[in-house]
């Protein structure tokens, strides 16, 4: 008995002796358990007291207490769980064990209690933590089954049946059933590396699955056998992953590193503490590093591939004393990595040192990205060898200077016009010539330059140059001193999409001069110095075309030397040569400026009398006549020339007013010589 009553005091459950649902007697255990101040007041309870007024299913306690005595009545035993409250409210669950004692006093219930809130927490605990297992396998595509390869059967996660579309409350889950969830053209393959694990390997696949939208979508599994006692397979343990959107991180990765291991650029890139961690192929290229291409530009597994790298490539200040020279390293330290740090970006000019170590110019370009804190998170360059570009600039140099010197030493003025006819560029004869400095010349209106009277056609060329890509013409340049005739010409030709005119104008006053002596020369008897046949029907096709337009008058003299053929006869042809300019000196000497003397041929001679009527005419003619016969020859002695005079007539044309003094000459000649006659006329007498 007394070890009975030890049990009872010193019990952790709650021990209490009932008497339909009031409580005789009570353990201290249940005293603490139900937070009552003693024994006493416990034992002045009922059950109801020390319950909520609902269990957790529901039912009101007061009937739910009701059904378990009857039920320990009827049964002698009832074992069930049941919410209590303590004396300050606070309830807990509990587990309850009913025993119907028959005593010789009566039949009594003992109700033992025992409090099971700790072992709740824990289960709950328990529960939420495989909750959070269960998450974070999802969130990481991560899935597990095990397969017991006794019975075969095969248990899956929750998101190991997610992945692999495998119902599992499915019956037959076999090994079978999840090589049947592989992608068809993958299952021989996941199939022979089962068959491989179990024959003591390791199980690592990667194999494809076809989702429930359709997509496929690549998942590594990776596994081992465990042995029974028997030391036979007895289960296999294997873990699975979701690795699509890893594939495509990587295949990205890849691609981008194809796309910089392919661009002629120089490309690094460094971390936020200036550690090189990537560097291109090109870049491997020319600083004689091995090639590292068609490598991940960065394995997510592993980070960056630093591999090939040298060890100063740890700091960016010791990378770049290692590659530029020091004007370039300065510059790079000083200049553009503070910019690049401070705005993101800086680009310019500096130079590396290659494999070789010979001096290479490059443009620049880093490019600095910082995190959302401000910290610097990558540092990135750009670099582009321009050699070439350099090369090409000192070439275009020499070009330009063998172009200036070509331009200088052109025998005339060099322009280009804008299609404004604006000057842009000039040579220096252009200045020296025109007395303009540069600063005159640029941008002026090339008309200006010229003889006001030349300005239209020069313009009306400048438009054909334009339009049909090429013109000339023969303009005068306003000089230092005084107008100078040039031939200017022009070429149209297209620069960035402008449209210039190029030309040289040539200074053409010598040729002007030439010319204007041909001219006379050709106009000119070469024996007596007076105009000749030709001039003489210009003038008198113009003369007579102006009286035609404005009438008024002109004479026409035809004069013949008398008996010429016995001068020659009796003085020889040198002596009549002489008579033929004495006479037409002295006939020349009582013209007028306007009139003209011509030779005829042989010593025949025609004298046009512009605005001169036929009386005056015949006066003009009469005076010649006694000039020749007043002055004899100082060698031949006597001479006399007979005449004939016309004056135009509407309608005459230079043959017929020729005719018509030819007529008058030959009666003058048939009449005795040394005679003018006049071939009547219709012009009035002036
Ligand atoms: P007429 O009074 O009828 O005019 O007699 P003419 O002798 O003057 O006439 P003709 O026409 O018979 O002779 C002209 C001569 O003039 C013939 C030719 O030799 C000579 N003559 C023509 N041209 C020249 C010349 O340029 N120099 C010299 N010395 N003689 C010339
Ligand atoms: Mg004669
Ligand atoms: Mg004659």
């Amino acid at each position: 008995m007394c070890r009975y009553r030890a049990a009872f005091a010193q019990s952790r459950d709650a021990i209490l002796f009932l008497d339909g649902d009031r409580l005789r007697d009570a353990n201290p255990a249940a005293v603490s358990m139900f937070g009552v101040p003693d024994k006493a007041t416990l034992t002045s309870l009922l059950i109801t007291d020390l319950s909520p007024s609902h269990q957790p299913d529901g039912r009101p306690s007061g009937l739910a207490s009701i059904a378990r005595l009857d039920q320990v009545m009827q049964q002698g035993e009832a074992f069930f769980e049941w919410r209590h409250r303590r004396w300050d409210g606070l309830e807990f669950p509990a587990e309850v064990l009913l025993s119907r004692l028959d005593l010789d006093s009566g039949t009594e219930i003992l109700a033992t209690v025992r409090d099971i809130s700790p072992r709740r927490e824990t289960e709950a605990a328990l529960r939420q933590r495989e909750q959070e297992l269960a998450e974070a396998h999802r969130i990481a595509h991560l899935g597990g089954w095990t397969a017991d390869l006794c019975a075969g059967e095969v248990n899956w996660s929750d998101e190991a049946c997610r992945i692999l579309g495998i119902d599992r409350e499915a019956p037959g889950c076999t090994l079978e059933s999840f090589v049947l969830a592989v992608h068809p053209d993958d299952r021989e393959r996941v199939r022979a590396a089962i068959e491989h694990a179990l024959n003591g390997g390791q199980l690592d696949i990667v194999h494809r699955v076809v989702d429930q939208d359709g997509n496929v979508r690549m998942l590594r599994h990776r596994g081992h056998i465990q042995c029974g006692d028997d030391g036979a397979p007895a289960r296999m343990i294997v873990a699975l992953q979701d690795i699509t959107e890893q594939r495509e991180l990587e295949t990205n990765l890849r691609r981008m590193a194809a796309v910089l291991d392919h661009t002629r650029d120089l490309v690094s890139m460094h971390d936020g503490e200036g550690a090189m961690l990537y560097m291109n192929a090109a870049a491997r290229q020319f600083f004689g590093l091995p090639d590292a291409t068609g490598r991940a530009l960065m394995r997510p597994e592993h980070g960056w591939d630093r591999s090939g790298l040298p060890p100063e490539t740890l700091s960016v200040e010791e990378t770049v004393w290692r590659v530029h020279p020091e004007w370039a390293a300065r510059k790079v330290l000083e200049e553009a990595l503070p910019t690049a740090r401070r705005s993101g970006f800086w680009e310019g000019e500096t130079a590396l040192f290659d494999a070789q170590g010979r001096e290479v110019p490059v443009s620049q370009a880093i490019i600095v990205q910082h995190s959302e804190t401000g910290e610097i998170r990558q540092t990135s360059t750009i670099i582009r060898d321009i050699t070439e570009r350099r090369a090409l600039e000192d070439r275009l140099r020499q070009e330009k200077r063998l172009s200036d010197s070509i331009l200088k030493s052109l025998p005339g003025v060099f322009y280009q016009l804008d299609s404004r006819g604006h000057l842009v560029r000039w040579n220096d004869r252009m200045m020296a010539v025109t007395g303009r400095t540069a600063t005159e010349l640029n941008g002026l209106n090339a008309l200006e330059l010229l003889a006001e009277e030349d300005r239209q056609p020069t313009a009306r060329a400048i438009q054909e140059v334009l339009t049909q890509g090429y013109a000339q013409v023969e303009s005068r340049l306003i000089t230092r001193r005084t107008e100078t005739p040039y031939l200017f010409n022009g070429f149209r030709v297209e620069l960035d999409g402008e449209l210039y005119l190029l030309g040289v104008g040539i200074d053409i006053s010598e040729r002007k001069r030439l010319e204007i002596g041909l001219r006379r020369k050709a106009s000119t008897d070469h024996l007596t110095g007076v105009a000749n046949r030709q001039h003489l029907d210009a003038e008198l096709k113009r003369a007579l075309a102006y009286y035609h337009r404005h009438g008024g008058s002109s004479a026409l003299v035809m004069f013949d030397l008398d008996r010429f053929k016995a001068i020659n006869d009796t003085h020889g042809h040198e002596t009549g040569d002489q008579v033929l300019l004495e006479t037409t000196a002295r006939v020349a000497r009582e013209l007028r400026d306007t009139d003209i003397l011509a030779r005829w041929g042989g010593e025949e001679f025609v004298v046009l009398l512009p605005e001169t009527g036929r009386r005056e005419g015949t006066r003009i003619a009469e005076r010649l006549r006694r000039a020749i016969e007043d002055e004899p020859s100082p060698t031949a002695g006597a001479v006399t020339i007979s005449l004939g005079v016309t004056t135009f007539r509407a309608g005459d044309t230079p043959t017929s007013v020729m005719a018509r003094a030819d007529q008058a000459l030959y009666k003058a000649k048939n009449t005795g010589r040394n005679r003018v006659i006049v071939e009547d006329g219709d012009a009035p007498d002036l």
